[in-house]
């Protein structure tokens, strides 16, 4: 058995822990240890559609988003490797009941300094030739937004952070957390039984992160919630097109890059919860049915439409499905989970405000204020919400 230390020790190297990894590196501090119980990304990010977009009803995602949208254009410049950021653009559609939170989303995200605008059909039916669009009302459009690959954006992180002296160490598990006798949190335990000690822990672990901190009786309230995507290929190469959040109908399709579409639900009322460790890797029937309508009636002249396959992620969801980024309430454990669907655009600003916070107490990212994540909001019934939610697709932040 060996004791090793460390200054921060970072639990799971999925894209949040390696973009963490990678800040902490950046911004000098290179005491920095990720241990991960698989390899790198092999958790949930290996499973993200990758998303890019601001549209968010809350300031600081909006602030966080658009943070991820500068670095991922930059990805080149900064990580010598374009985390296949396809800047195919980002549009929301909605009907007639959500033509004013559109309207206010866009106003705010604007505020901040997003390129976000709103488009008429006209305009829409050129970006995305053949769409049917009679049950949209209107539309905002963001051109810097699109897809990216977050598994290469993890990939990206640690390859940075490692350069820069961060040390990775994989398949090593962690069996539990550590405390001291006045409870604070020093370390880890492996599997192996060897132990690492560090001032810091922070835990990116994604939906296993519950089952870490329930050893130090820190109780994290994030389920595991499933996600069924769908490839389909129309018949014939789809031509760039931005990506669509459908708030009419309740789902998103992105152009893959060899041409097939993938859709997945925006649709969150009936939430299934599976285990993370445990779960039929594939569609099942109604969903794959519901798919078939749905973009059967979005794209009503597909040429030869079949689908090519499927697959099941899950979502680290909380109650108010937004991140716990923060201290816990034990002391010397910090929480960055809980993410929810939505931390790829993200994960740039999280890696920035997880090292400016540990670092500082506080973050000087604009317009994002820390406290919105705070693990203590559940508690409270302060939960984070849109302060212009969409009827039918409130979880859409
Ligand atoms: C199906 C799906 C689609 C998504 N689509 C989008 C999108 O379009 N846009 C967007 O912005 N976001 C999206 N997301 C969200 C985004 O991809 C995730 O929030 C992000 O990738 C999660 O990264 P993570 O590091 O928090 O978790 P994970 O990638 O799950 O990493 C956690 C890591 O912790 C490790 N770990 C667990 N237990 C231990 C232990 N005991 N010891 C050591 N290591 C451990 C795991 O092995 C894992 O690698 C999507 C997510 C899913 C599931």
């Amino acid at each position: 058995m060996t004791t090793t230390t460390t200054r921060f020790l970072i639990v799971g190297g999925g894209l949040e822990g390696l973009a963490i990894a990678w800040s902490l590196a950046d911004q000098g501090e290179t005491d920095v240890m990720v241990v991960e119980r698989d390899t790198l990304c092999s958790g949930m990010t290996g499973k993200s559609s990758g998303v890019v977009r601001c549209h968010y009803g809350n300031p600081s995602l909006v602030a966080m988003s658009w943070y991820g949208v500068d670095i991922f254009t930059r990805a080149t410049e900064l990580f010598g490797d374009d985390m296949a950021f396809q800047q195919c653009g980002y549009v929301v559609g909605v009907g007639e009941n959500n033509i004013a939170p559109l309207e206010a989303n866009v106003a705010m995200m604007q505020e901040i300094g997003v390129d976000v605008s709103l488009i008429g059909h006209d305009t829409m039916a050129e970006l995305w030739p053949g769409l049917h669009l009679d049950d949209f009302a209107a539309f905002a459009y963001e051109p810097l937004g699109g897809r990216g690959e977050a598994y290469m954006a993890g990939m990206a992180f640690a390859a940075a952070a490692r350069r820069l002296g961060v040390t990775i160490k994989q398949s090593t598990p962690v069996a539990e957390l550590l405390q001291g006798e006045d409870g604070r949190v020093i370390g880890a335990r492996l599997a192996s039984g060897d132990e690492i000690h560090a001032d810091t822990v922070i835990v990116a672990a994604g939906p296993w992160t519950p089952a870490l901190t329930a050893g130090v009786d820190v109780d994290v309230d994030v389920q595991a919630q499933r996600a069924q995507l769908i490839l389909v290929d129309q018949g014939a190469p789809t031509p760039v097109v931005p990506v669509l959040s459908d708030l009419a109908g309740l789902s998103y399709i992105c152009r893959e890059p060899n041409g097939e579409l993938l859709v997945g639900n925006s649709d969150h009322s009936a939430p299934q919860y599976i285990d993370p460790d445990n779960y039929i890797n594939r569609a099942d029937e109604s969903t794959v049915d519901k798919v078939v309508m749905k973009l059967g009636h979005r794209l009503p002249d597909m040429p030869d439409p079949r689908i090519t396959s499927s697959y099941v992620g899950a979502y680290d969801v909380t109650p108010d499905y937004n991140p716990i980024i923060g201290p816990s309430p034990v002391d010397g454990l910090f929480l960055a989970t809980g993410f929810s669907g939505h931390g790829f655009k993200i994960s740039p600003a999280v890696g920035k405000l997880v090292a400016d916070m540990v670092l500082t107490g506080t973050t000087t990212l604009k317009h994002v204020d820390p406290q919105d994540f705070r693990y203590s909001r559940f508690a409270e019934g302060d939960l984070l919400t849109s302060l212009h939610p969409y009827e039918g697709a409130g979880e859409m932040r």
